[in-house]
């Protein structure tokens, strides 16, 4: 599904990523770990093809494709999704239009047909109501006046909504209380399947008591300094990042 190659990346002409290696099969969730300033998120804005983020050497492929040359609704229209680490806020737009335009913006590139406004009211209510959205959050403006679990969850409803190949979650968990971590661990198990990938950026070794990954990668210095099962991220947990990694933090 995804396959990055020693790819280095300098944000403002500083490096940030410096030979990051890592695969993802189809089908996997993979967790990324490291200390702050690690190069975690630049890794996902890389992924999405954010502007600024430039890659010096190196490969991304997505579904077999070099992906690095491409804009981000491209790669969104063949099936990859990021969720941010700090959604913005919209104040022009509701969330309900943003969700709507971006799942027919989304059929129109893949060529399927556009769902109507009665079936589409329909796909966001229910996705909605797993995700404990409320009809309130769906007609304010995207992201305004959202407290920070809210952001996130309404994340998780537009990943649910749009059905991506691979999902990146950037520190989708920050900010969130048991209940709503919970909630978006829920949206995302119940969105694994053989032919979808997960990318779960965190810092903390919680979310993935509920996210089961099946391969937990540390990050640090621009790199993957070290990969293993989900007791990587117990050891993690229990011992920090320099006991487990070293100097390599
Ligand atoms: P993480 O998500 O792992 O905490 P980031 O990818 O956000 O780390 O940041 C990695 C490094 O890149 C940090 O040293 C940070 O200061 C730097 N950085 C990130 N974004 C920018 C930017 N827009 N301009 C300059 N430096 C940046
Ligand atoms: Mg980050």
């Amino acid at each position: 599904m995804l396959e990055i190659e020693d790819l280095h990346v300098t944000v403002a002409d500083k490096p940030i990523l410096k030979g990051l290696n890592l695969t993802v099969p189809a089908g996997e969730v993979h967790a990324i770990m490291g200390p702050n300033g690690a190069g975690k998120s630049t890794t996902s804005y890389t992924l999405a093809g954010r502007e600024g983020y430039e890659v010096t050497s190196g490969a991304i492929r997505f579904k077999g494709e070099d992906i690095v040359d491409l804009p981000p609704e491209e790669r969104a229209a063949k099936g990859m999704f990021l969720a941010f680490q700090s959604p913005i806020e919209i104040p022009g737009v509701t969330n309900m239009n943003f969700l709507k335009a971006a799942v027919s913006s989304q059929a129109r590139l893949r060529g399927e047909k556009e769902p109507g406004p009665a079936e589409f009211l329909k796909m966001v209510r229910a996705a909605a109501k797993t995700l404990n959205v409320s009809e309130d959050m769906l007609k304010r403006p995207l992201n305004v006046g959202f407290s920070g679990g809210e952001k996130k969850r309404n994340e998780v409803l537009q990943m649910t909504l749009l059905k991506p190949y691979l999902a990146v979650l950037d520190e989708t968990d920050s900010g969130l209380d048991i209940d709503a971590l919970k909630l978006v661990a829920q949206g995302v198990n119940a969105l694994r399947s053989p032919e979808r990938s997960f990318l779960v950026i965190t810092h903390y070794q919680r979310l993935l008591d509920y996210i089961e990954p099946d391969v937990v990668h540390i990050l640090a210095g621009g790199r993957i300094v070290k990969s293993g099962d989900k007791t990587l991220a117990r050891a993690l947990e229990d011992h920090g990042y320099d006991a487990v990694i070293g100097k390599a933090a």
